[in-house]
């Protein structure tokens, strides 16, 4: 106080001497500068008391992180391993679990320590979770279950608390299983996370390791955690005593598929003519659930048919529909386009017809499906595939210029319906370069090192092309357009030597709208016999059906 009278004095001395005019005002009162805080402070408050209302008491506002493990407990599952198919290898390795469970004594009495931990390993889809559920139902133990999506909260602190709660509840129940989907949610390489969300995540894992670690060593309970990136998830979760068992789950081959769609059709009324190795084999790359829900689809179908018994005939149309996305027949295309249609379509088919190594042309369509392709030529291989070579490759591109180039070859000149065909030519052609190692000039090297998941061939993490020159990266453009330029000269020598075929198949084509494989056959067949074809075409004559052969085994987009 003082202190302020005497600065005030000077300072009115000051300005009387400088003969200025004043005035003093007064300063609010300090109290006045409290208010500002707790301003800030009352949505905080007001939250906090939604919350407690919500709750319906105080102490669950703040265990709300209990809740949810609760609730997702089920028990007595009548899950077996019947309804799990086509992943047998996978299931023999975790019948033991079973009688883990079952009968833990039995293992204990031996001193043996019973495994705490199962990763496992697959894409989407493949029935990791069905899986578990069906270990539960075998053993005849509770089932917890929490996806690592649900543990990233926005409360720090609310996700270990969730995990520890959920695990002194399994530990109760014990022997249990413990279901965590998603694992690479909570599991990702400490330090590399996004800023916001990375306490958090990385007390929830701890307090997941600690739980691990915590509980003892008669008390069976089993966390089964899965996951689609096992790369990208934290060493310290494979340790021995965590996770240390891993087991593939992958996608089905020809014969888990009939086996899946065994299981599936079993539960729906199906006509007795279902082909199950037919529908197996059109369906390369389909996953359980992707199978579980064709089966769904087929039975809509035929309900909204009315009919009492779904048939063959649904099937096919549902595994379109799956494929290329719904039937747009309302949608109405010109003339003139639709003929161009027609000629690219059928220039996918000739090239993959007259090609060796390509797969067989099931079907070619111009009545236009989903939101961009007008028409799609559907290959499908006769069994599955797991390499590739390069003339295949090479032979695949061709497949997808055979659109474009009899455009050209009928029209002189293109369109832009091939824009998805030629972006899908330039990725295999820069794999080609980049990952296989099939361009001389650039050697056995792989040029891409990045983050491509082994299970969703998708890149994660799009690392930029690390360690490549300025100079390599040029020499790889131009090879990727050496490999796309020899195709395309191959496919248009090939097509100005079939030419009649093409504009006979596209004519077909323009009025059936629709032709499968005996109907390119026999126009193949009609044509060969006749003698221009062979010689001075540019390409080795070769039998006008090719050898069946297949490309990826994911689901593989048709030729647009
Ligand atoms: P994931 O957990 O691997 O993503 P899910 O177990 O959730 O896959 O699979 C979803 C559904 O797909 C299952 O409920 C089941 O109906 C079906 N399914 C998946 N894989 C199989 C399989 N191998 N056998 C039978 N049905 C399967
Ligand atoms: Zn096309």
């Amino acid at each position: 106080m003082a202190a302020g009278d005497t600065q005030r004095n000077q300072l009115t001395e000051l300005l009387k001497q400088k003969s200025i005019d004043y005035t003093f005002e007064d300063a609010p009162p300090e109290w006045i500068g409290l208010l500002y805080p707790m301003l800030l402070a009352l949505p905080l408050i007001i939250f906090f008391i939604i919350m407690l209302r919500r709750g319906g008491g105080a102490g669950s506002a703040l265990s709300f992180g209990r809740s949810r493990g609760k609730m997702l407990a089920e028990e007595d599952l009548d899950v077996t391993f019947d309804q799990v198919a086509g992943i047998d290898e996978a299931v023999e390795e975790l019948r033991e679990i079973v009688e883990f469970l079952r009968t833990p004594g039995k293992y204990q009495a031996l001193g043996g320590r019973i495994p705490r931990g199962v990763l496992l390993v697959g894409p989407p889809g493949t029935g990791k979770t069905l899986l578990a559920k069906a270990i539960a139902g075998e053993a005849g133990v509770p089932f917890f279950s929490l996806s690592g999506s649900d543990f990233v909260e926005m409360f720090v602190g609310v996700g270990a608390a969730r995990v520890r709660d959920m695990c002194s509840q399994a530990g109760a129940k014990a022997p249990s299983i413990i279901f965590i989907d998603e694992l690479d949610a909570l599991g990702k390489v400490r330090g590399s996370g996004l800023p916001g969300s990375h306490d958090e995540r990385e007390q929830t894992l701890n307090a997941l390791l600690v739980e691990m670690d915590g509980f003892p060593t008669d008390q069976s309970v089993i966390v089964m955690a899965a996951t689609n990136r096992p790369e990208t998830l934290d060493p310290a979760l494979m340790r021995p005593g965590r996770f240390d068992r891993q087991v593939l789950v992958d996608k089905p081959d020809v014969k888990g598929r009939e086996a899946i769609l065994k299981v599936h059709i079993g539960k729906i009324k199906a006509a007795d003519d279902i082909d199950l190795k037919h529908l197996a084999k059109l369906t390369p790359g389909f996953v359980g659930a992707d199978l579980a829900n064709l089966v769904n689809e087929a039975a809509l179908l035929a309900a909204r048919k009315n009919r009492n018994r779904v048939t063959m005939a649904e099937f096919e149309e549902a595994i379109e529909r799956v494929v290329a996305g719904l039937e747009k027949q309302t949608r109405l295309i010109p003339e003139d386009e639709k003929r161009r249609v027609a000629i690219h379509e059928c220039g996918h088919a000739l090239v993959a017809c007259s090609l060796p190594g390509t797969d067989p042309v099931h079907k070619i369509s111009i009545i236009p499906r989903g939101l961009s392709a007008l028409g799609y030529t559907l290959q499908r291989p006769n069994d599955d595939r797991y390499l590739h070579t390069q003339s295949e490759l090479e032979h695949r591109i061709c497949v997808l210029l055979g659109g474009i180039a009899a455009e050209e070859l009928i029209y002189k000149e293109t369109s832009t319906g091939a824009q998805n065909d030629l972006e899908r030519a330039s990725d295999i052609a820069r794999r080609m370069v980049t990952e296989f190692g099939m361009s001389p000039r650039l050697g056995r090297v792989n040029y891409r090192d990045s983050g491509r998941s082994p299970f969703t061939a998708q890149v994660y993490a799009p690392s930029p092309e690390v360690g490549q020159s300025e100079q390599t990266r040029r020499e790889i453009d131009l090879e990727v357009k050496r490999i796309i330029d020899e195709a395309a000269q191959t496919v248009q020598e090939l097509l100005v030597g079939r030419r009649p075929i093409l504009e006979q198949m596209s004519k077909e084509l323009f009025d059936k709208e629709v032709m499968d494989a005996d109907d390119i056959r026999r126009i193949m067949d009609a044509h060969t016999t006749s003698p221009q074809l062979v010689p001075g075409t540019g390409v080795s004559p070769s039998p006008a059906v090719a050898e069946p052969a297949t490309h990826e085994r994911s689901a593989e987009r048709p030729a647009s």
